[in-house]
């Protein structure tokens, strides 16, 4: 089954668009974090970053930038947030890979943020090691 996603791209259901290329979409996202909080999706459907090919990634983070861009002049927010989930476990619920750009104001709360958390330069080194091993890059400092 299509998802909710691409059933917007196919006009099937309404969205409120913001800006259209050939390989991506932007439009608000219906419950907004935030006044202005837009997503940009890439038009073929597959669930995350895992799964773009780099010339897809490359599209997408353009239009994250340009329409960051026009967020930026037109509703003049102090920052931006740049969300983007991957998998149940890290928030994502429609699995059509996306990326929330959510704009934000000094004292809005509209986000929470991780815990810090705590580790040791051992453990450090060691996931690091792991990561590493996986890029061929040997050891980490
Ligand atoms: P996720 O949790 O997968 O990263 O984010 C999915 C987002 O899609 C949510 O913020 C949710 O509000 C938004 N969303 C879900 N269904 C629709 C829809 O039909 N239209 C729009 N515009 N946004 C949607």
């Amino acid at each position: 089954m299509a998802s909710i996603f691409t059933r917007i791209i196919n006009g099937e259901i309404p969205a409120a668009k913001v800006y259209e290329d050939e390989q991506t979409l932007a439009f608000l996202d219906v419950a907004p974090a935030s006044r202005g909080h837009t997503l940009v999706i890439c038009k073929q459907e597959l669930p995350t970053l895992l799964d773009l090919p780099p010339e897809l990634l490359a599209a997408v983070s353009r239009t994250v930038q340009t329409v960051a861009r026009a967020i930026t002049e037109s509703l003049k927010p102090d920052g931006l947030n740049i969300v983007q989930n991957n998998g149940t476990a890290a928030g994502q619920r429609v699995h059509h890979y996306h990326v929330h750009i959510i704009p934000r104001w000094e004292g809005d709360h509209a986000m929470s943020y991780w815990r810090p958390g705590e580790s040791t330069p051992d453990e450090l080194r060691e996931v690091a090691a792991a990561i590493s091993a996986r890029l061929g890059e040997g050891d980490s400092a």
